[in-house]
């Protein structure tokens, strides 16, 4: 919904699950399970669990997980946020049912310094980032607490109120996204849980974890309409905090929102104050990848790769590496890829000659077993991928037997050499025997191409190229069909 003519701020406050192997105060397993049984407890609610991220009486949270800070470095680095080199622990504290201990360890607050401040993300400026402890999930009709979830590190991305409406909102999070799985700094499949904050006329009001871009649109148009109406009727809107109901397709009012002091926030005696090293810093900002609108602008222009191709190449950090290596190994001797952009356009168009079969091919082969570049199982390398389109292209084997080898590339692809299958193209007579037993086997199909009906024709072709193991050359196959059935 665009909505210009009323004063709409909107600020996000995101919550984005940092890709750890052990939880932030604890070593219990993020997902999975320490067994070395197929499929483990992955499912099994309390299943990783311990005294620290349970909140037993007595228990004292571990030193916080290195690698929940080294991903806030990074998330920071990215948004060229400014990093604080001593950060202090923070108790939050409420009661509920998803929090026995009766706090949330974190870096905010009134008395926190933020892990980063300042920053800015495509033209939105954010406020602070910082790490905390995700709470348990409690079932509110069951009443049953899951703590595999108790203690899993988060981190909090705050913007300020810049964003206009939902659209601006949604699209903005999608790039977001893209961004920190290039950096592999939140774990795909967990999701984010986003707060959204909107003032119009009165005070704020935020409504809290939304799952989905499609629920953040959602909530957001259902909720500048609402607070407009009730402008209109006079009402004056009080800092509430609610909830989108996305059955009813509507927010709820959860409680009169809290102020800082309500949560009467402590420094965590329990824990040291975190000291981050410049070194370690420096080190993190030499590993970083390029960022996807960068790897976008090279596909662009020295690749000259068109835009809707570069798109689908750049929502993957490893897809896209991938399509760079390949060019690099194809690339004319002489004019490396870094220079294809003033190569001669038959040079450049070598790099386009591998693009279908990246994505295309590689996609397809991917999507078809559920498989990304990504998985530890798959591993597919490009030399062998510019082996098989050098084959094509030479006309050593044919377009459709090189889209058959490919299915067989993952998880693991191989050279043509160690292809255990027959891979050379077969010759005319060879083609003409398949020809004329196809036609004995198919007396009916011939009969009905004789009859006039030309797809008939393309069956038969088919039957030869599955005889031949597609070796042979699908419109040498026609003709010698057509030849010999005499039409
Ligand atoms: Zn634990």
């Amino acid at each position: 919904m665009k909505t210009k003519t009323f004063p709409i701020k909107i600020g996000l406050e995101i919550h984005g699950y940092l890709d750890t192997k052990e939880k932030l105060f604890c070593m219990c397993l993020v997902s999975g399970c320490r067994c070395s049984g197929v499929g483990g407890s992955e499912d099994i609610p309390n299943s990783r669990i311990c005294p620290i991220c349970t909140g037993t009486p007595g228990s004292k949270p571990m030193a916080p997980n290195i690698e929940a800070v080294k991903k806030m470095i990074q998330i920071a680095l990215v948004f060229g946020s400014k990093i604080s080199f001593e950060t202090t622990w923070q108790r939050k504290h409420y009661n509920w049912a998803d929090l026995p201990k009766g706090y949330q360890t974190t870096i905010s607050g009134a008395h926190a310094t933020p892990n980063a401040v300042g920053g800015k993300f495509k033209g939105i400026n954010l406020t602070e980032l910082h790490l905390e402890e995700d709470p348990a999930q409690w079932n509110p009709d069951s009443g049953k607490i899951n703590y595999n979830r108790s203690g899993l590190p988060l981190i909090e991305i705050v913007t300020e109120p810049e964003f206009s409406d939902s659209e601006q909102v949604v699209e903005w999070l999608k790039s977001l996204i893209l961004s920190l799985s290039y950096i592999k700094a939140v774990r795909k499949n967990a999701g984010i849980k986003v707060d959204v904050n909107i003032s119009t006329y009165g005070e704020r009001v935020e409504m809290k974890n939304l799952n989905s871009l499609e629920k953040i649109r959602k909530a957001i148009d259902y909720e500048i309409l609402r607070q407009v109406e009730a402008n209109e009727k006079g009402e004056v809107q009080k800092m509430e905090t609610l909830a989108f109901d996305e059955k009813l397709g509507k927010t709820i009012k959860m409680r009169s929102k809290e102020g800082a002091a309500d949560y009467r926030f402590i420094p965590d005696p329990d824990l040291l104050t975190i000291k981050i090293d410049k070194k370690m810093v420096n080190k993190i900002k030499s590993e970083l990848p390029e960022m996807p609108e960068v790897k976008l602008a090279k596909l662009l222009k020295t690749h000259k790769v068109d835009k809707k191709n570069a798109e689908v190449l750049t929502r993957n950090l490893e897809l896209v590496e991938f399509f760079e290596k390949l060019a690099m190994i194809t690339a004319p001797k002489g004019v490396p890829p870094a220079q294809m952009a003033s190569a001669k356009a038959d040079k450049v168009g070598n790099v386009n000659k591998n693009l279908s079969w990246v994505t295309i091919e590689l996609l397809r082969v991917l999507n078809y077993n559920k498989k990304t570049l990504e998985d530890e199982d798959v591993e597919i390398l490009p030399e062998h991928l510019a082996e098989l389109i050098k084959a094509v292209e030479s006309g050593k084997i044919t377009v459709l037997k090189g889209k058959q080898i490919m299915n067989d590339f993952v998880p693991k692809s191989f050279s043509l050499k160690e292809h255990k299958g027959e891979i050379g193209n077969i010759d005319e007579a060879a083609i003409e025997n398949l020809c004329r037993q196809v036609i004995d086997e198919n007396l009916k199909v011939v009969d009905e191409y004789k009859s006039g009906k030309g797809a008939s024709l393309n069956y038969l072709i088919g039957q030869v190229m599955r005889l031949s193991e597609r070796r042979a050359d699908f419109k040498v196959a026609g003709e010698i069909l057509k030849r010999l059935i005499g039409n």
